[in-house]
């Protein structure tokens, strides 16, 4: 439901991997068409017009000609379980995502820090699948490994502590159990509880580690990651037991809508106009 996370830092040096900045230019019809996107951190909430504004515009454009849609996390700013669809600017979400769908476009959505509680209702309303919390497609020849990302943040030690008492399956019942209203305070309280534990923690405690990254690609065999979470958007590339591997950041939906375009071409960043 909630964060106590460590995304939404500025943007700041990164650790060892040296970061390749990607030009964002705007999408051709043609390439969209052939190509898979990925998107992440939305955090759409009422608070955030504009980001409401620029998925809408997103659902309604490019994510119908695409290939696939993935939506890697933190779609909603928070989500306290499925009866959360009540909600006007979520009923509103749920009929552009089922917008998406019902052009015939596969729509995969994982779990964030902060909607992690989106379950099956959620999931046959949209028509989207829900995904793992790892994931490894085939793009176009290279196996790509998809998470959130907040998992790769092993040095935010209090997060993690967090993480795994809040993911527990019994924890997230009885969570569930309790009243709509009650689970609205909860998650306003963790958001206030986060934002005071982020700002006392450096930006590079709550960035993802060099091992834990070298660790998913071994143990998915991939060479190509993408994630999103920690808001630095960037390409790094790393070296995994002499290997090369590249990892893909996405961009937070904070200021501007953007999506990552993946087609036989290559990987290209592309912005919403106005978003
Ligand atoms: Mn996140």
């Amino acid at each position: 439901m909630m964060p106590a996370a460590a995304e939404g830092a500025a943007p700041g040096s990164v650790g060892a991997p040296p970061a390749v900045a990607a030009a964002a230019t705007p999408a051709t019809e043609a390439s969209a068409t052939r190509s898979t996107l990925f998107l992440s951190d939305q955090h759409l909430a009422a608070a955030r017009p504009r980001a409401l504004a620029a998925f809408h515009a997103f659902c309604a454009g490019p994510a119908r000609a695409a290939v696939a849609v993935y939506m890697l996390g933190d779609l909603f700013d928070f989500w306290v379980g499925d009866d959360q669809l009540r909600e006007p600017i979520v009923s509103d979400v749920v009929r552009a995502l089922r917008g998406v769908t019902d052009a015939g476009v596969p729509l995969f959505i994982a779990h964030g820090n902060r909607d992690f509680l989106l379950g099956e209702r959620f999931a046959q309303a949209t028509g989207a699948h829900l995904l793992p919390e790892y994931a490894v497609v085939d793009l176009y020849g290279v196996a790509t490994l998809l998470c959130h990302g907040d998992a790769l943040c092993t040095d935010d030690v209090d997060y993690q502590a967090y993480r795994a008492r809040i993911r527990n399956p019994v924890t997230q019942r009885r969570l569930l159990r309790l009243p709509y209203v009650v689970r609205r305070q909860i998650a306003r309280w963790l958001q206030r509880k986060s934002a005071a534990s982020k700002a006392g923690k450096s930006d590079a405690i709550m960035d993802v580690t060099p091992a834990a990254v070298a660790a998913a690609f071994r143990t998915h065999g991939v060479r190509r990651m993408i994630h999103g979470h920690t808001h630095r958007p960037a390409r790094h590339l790393h070296v995994v037991d002499g290997v090369e591997c590249e990892r893909i950041v996405l961009a937070d939906w904070y200021h501007t809508g953007s999506y990552l375009e993946v087609g036989p071409d290559g990987v290209h960043e592309r912005r919403l106009s106005g978003g």
